[in-house]
């Protein structure tokens, strides 16, 4: 669509994140946008019932108290050290706004991550230093501790890293707050509950720290919008007033229900990941088999190419096999397909399209 003259100055520089394709048919096997193969707790749809009959008609808990009272038991941690939000691109979008914005300075990021941290420069206004990963398309923590000759605002990662989906070690994550101590480091850990090392832990140690979760790839709730943020009491308490700024409702009751209800079946939680990263390795294996280089992979999907099909041409061809999987154009990944962790039926769909194809 073309510019308009209402728009503001900064709409016309913004470059939205573009999700992966979300299909209307229901046959597909999507392995494309990284959600869990399998439905969410039973507990979810249990409670969920229940707020419904609670009342619609009235607003829900502005701070979303058993919610947060319930993901800060399940890491030991006060609630006052939890916020939460609608998706964890919407507390994001808040830390970015708390933490980074008007500091004369620029965000420090690897060049190859989530993207939506660049968008999200881009709608605040905030200058970025980004920073090449290292060989082995892994995240170069030397970089990011001493920047070479630049003040910076603060630095983002994912840990494990999107999309490539490698985990830097707890170490890592100590030593970026050790040499950043005056700003905040955000570590987004949407995939860390598949084997990545998680932070949490560390944010009774250290006031910079900022943790970032979601229960769209774990607790199987993508379609619930749930995102949670751990830090120190004043960090969480500028994300509250940010939030405040913009909607002070922003999680529903059904939201606050089926989140709490996730949080609180740990069992399922446990046998639903260890599934995933079952299914993972005897994935990685086989697509080894078949000619690919996998990364390894703490996430639930992993990064491959092969060294004689272009990766653009592979997904094309999947796609008429109704097979989705994801490819970036970005030029350091472009030869990479990311493909999410399925079921075992829906791995074994793509294994046998990608045997058809390679023929
Ligand atoms: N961080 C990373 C690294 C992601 O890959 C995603 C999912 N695309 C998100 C955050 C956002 O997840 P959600 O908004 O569903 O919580």
């Amino acid at each position: 669509m073309s510019p308009s003259p209402f728009w503001s100055p900064r709409v016309h520089g913004l470059v939205p994140y573009v999700p992966g394709e979300q299909p209307r048919l229901a046959n597909l096997v999507k392995l494309n946008t990284n959600e869990n193969p399998y439905p969410p707790s039973p507990r979810v749809a249990a409670a969920i019932q229940a707020a419904v009959q609670q009342g619609l008609q009235l607003y829900p808990d502005p701070d979303s108290t058993l919610l947060r009272q319930a993901v800060a038991a399940h890491h030991g941690l006060a609630a006052d050290q939890v916020f939460v939000g609608n998706g964890s691109d919407e507390v994001l979008a808040h830390a970015f706004f708390a933490f980074f914005q008007q500091r004369g300075a620029p965000l420090l990021l690897p060049d190859v991550t989530y993207s939506f941290y660049q968008v999200y420069c881009g709608l605040y206004g905030i200058p970025m230093e980004v920073v090449p990963l290292a060989d082995g398309l892994r995240v170069d923590v030397e970089a990011l501790v001493a920047p070479a000759g630049v003040e910076v605002a603060g630095v983002v990662i994912a840990n494990p890293n999107a999309p490539t989906g490698i985990g830097l070690p707890l170490a890592s994550i100590e030593r970026l707050l050790q040499m950043h101590p005056g700003r905040v480091v955000l570590v987004d850990e949407a995939y860390v509950d598949f084997g990545g090392e998680n932070a949490v832990g560390l944010v009774a140690q250290y006031p910079n720290l900022l943790v970032v979760h979601t229960l769209s790839k774990s607790r199987a709730l993508a379609g619930l919008r749930v995102g949670v943020a751990f830090g120190q009491s004043p960090l969480i308490d500028a994300l509250e007033r940010v939030k405040n700024s913009f909607n002070s409702y922003p999680l529903d009751r059904l939201a606050q229900a089926g989140a709490t209800a996730a949080y609180e079946d740990r069992a399922y939680f446990d046998e639903k990941r260890a599934a995933v990263m079952h299914s993972r390795e005897g994935l990685s294996l086989q697509l080894e088999d078949l000619g690919f280089e996998v990364l390894p992979s703490q996430a639930n999907f992993v990064f491959a190419r092969h060294p004689s099909h272009d990766a653009a041409g592979l997904a094309a061809r999947l796609r008429e096999r109704g097979v989705l999987v994801r490819h970036f154009r970005q030029p350091r990944i472009a030869q990479y397909l990311r493909i999410s962790i399925g079921t075992p039926q829906q791995c074994d769909a793509l294994l046998q399209a990608l045997s058809e194809i390679l023929r």
